[in-house]
């Protein structure tokens, strides 16, 4: 047997003993695509277009204004929240679905610093998302918070960082880059000794392996669910807060669907004693219909089981890419252990962009990131161990023949 057959025997294998196989015919998979982007936007779930179309055709066009009471659209927001809450090891009322990871992130700060008046540092990642810092700026900008300290530009690691100043500390509990996975037990308990509240981002790790955010006694969390949950693009964004600060906790966006009593239209605002409180404004509910089929369908399987299937998924596709990496200056930017990783591997490549332009045309999509990361997720609910080695052959293809070097593939886009 060639290696090539090897590896395929192995992938057959384990696509029969696969306990989540069925799980794929869920999702509206276009033609053969082996769909490795699920990080960064998951497919449509089938469930979801009959939804919409009742949103569209029977709650909006037929039911209008009615529907807010009789199609429950009022309490989409905490409805959703239950769901999630289920899939990241939170109570049903310490969580809401609303606006965007980006503006969640801006009240949960806020949040943490209400509950540390009398400290000063906010704690982050410099290799976070982009979007994560920006808002930490945004907040020093609007409180009397003036110092942020950075993994990775103040001190190597972030325990360092974390002391009798800190008010909060911001993290990813999987790295959008390298996939690289915290501690959340370890890293919250560091927090905590030093008298200081934690947020976790959850957007690469909610759907994808176990949170389990009250075991930990993680203080807030915020995600998204256009990733790993496969919300649609878009798609309501998600806030936790544990039960214990929900009374004393303040944030600043005190929108009327935050209010006590929304419809008794008072002159002031006095907030909801519960998560409601995070709600600001009106939310996008064709959006909220659109996702409750994808929360749905991952609250139905078990995360140990999800977890499991990431890992031997990454693994296999490791194994197969180490091959050859070497030959053609493929790197890995994720960890070598599985349980050090999300479900993402992350390698290098020089030309990685071309590498990837070349990969999409031949029907595996993965993407870059700046400087030369590639980046492939591999989400178990519609990842075939058959897709890991035809994804690894695909690639090796490319660079043996260097068609990447095609000036087609060269084209940048406004998304990468
Ligand atoms: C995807 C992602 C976001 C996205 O933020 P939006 O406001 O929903 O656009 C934020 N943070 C991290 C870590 C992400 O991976």
């Amino acid at each position: 047997m060639s290696t090539n057959q090897h590896s395929h025997a192995i992938a057959q294998k384990l696509d029969r003993q696969d306990p989540l196989a069925t799980a794929r015919d869920k999702f509206f998979l276009p033609g053969n695509l082996i769909y490795l982007d699920g990080n960064s936007l998951g497919p449509a779930p089938k469930a979801a277009f009959a939804d919409l179309e009742e949103a569209a055709h029977r709650e909006w066009a037929q039911n209008l204004i009615g529907s807010w009471n009789s199609a429950g659209w009022f309490d989409l927001p905490s409805k959703s929240g239950a769901i999630i809450a289920d899939i990241i090891g939170a109570q049903k009322d310490e969580v809401v679905a609303c606006d965007t990871t980006s503006i969640n992130i801006f009240k949960a700060l806020h949040a943490a610093l209400s509950l540390r008046p009398e400290r000063n540092v906010i704690v982050a990642e410099a290799a976070s998302f982009p979007t994560d810092l920006y808002m930490v700026e945004g907040v020093v900008g609007t409180t009397q918070t003036k110092n942020i300290r950075l993994e990775g530009i103040d001190a190597p690691e972030i325990e360092a960082l974390i002391d009798e100043d800190t008010a909060v500390v911001l993290v990813n509990q999987v790295d959008y880059r390298t996939g690289k996975v915290r501690d959340v037990g370890a890293l919250t308990r560091h927090a905590h000794a030093n008298g200081a509240i934690i947020v976790f981002d959850l957007c690469h790790s909610a759907g994808i392996m176990p949170v389990e955010l009250n075991q930990h006694e993680v203080d807030l969390a915020v995600g998204c669910t256009y990733k790993y949950l496969n919300g649609g693009p878009g798609s309501p964004a998600f806030i936790f807060c544990a039960t214990k600060h929900l009374a004393d906790v303040q944030q600043p966006l005190s929108g009327w669907w935050g209010h006590q009593t929304p419809f008794a239209f008072n002159q002031s605002y006095s907030p909801d004693p519960g998560i409601r409180k995070f709600l600001c404004g009106t939310q996008p509910i064709l959006s909220f219909r659109a996702m409750q089929a994808g929360l749905e369908l991952t609250r139905q399987y078990d995360m140990g089981k999800i977890r499991k299937k990431s890992m031997a998924l990454t693994d296999l596709f490791l194994s197969e890419i180490m091959k050859f990496a070497e030959e053609y200056g493929v790197g890995l930017a994720s960890p070598e252990n599985a349980q050090d990783r999300g479900s993402q591997i992350s390698l290098t490549h020089d030309s990685g962009y071309e590498v990837i332009q070349a990969l999409i045309e031949r029907g595996v999509v993965g993407d870059f990131r700046t400087p030369n990361i590639m980046r492939f997720g591999f989400a178990p609910l519609y990842i075939s161990y058959q897709n890991v080695v035809d994804a690894a052959a695909i690639l090796k293809d490319i660079l043996e023949t260097e068609i990447w070097r095609d000036p087609r593939f060269k084209q940048k886009s406004a998304v990468t």
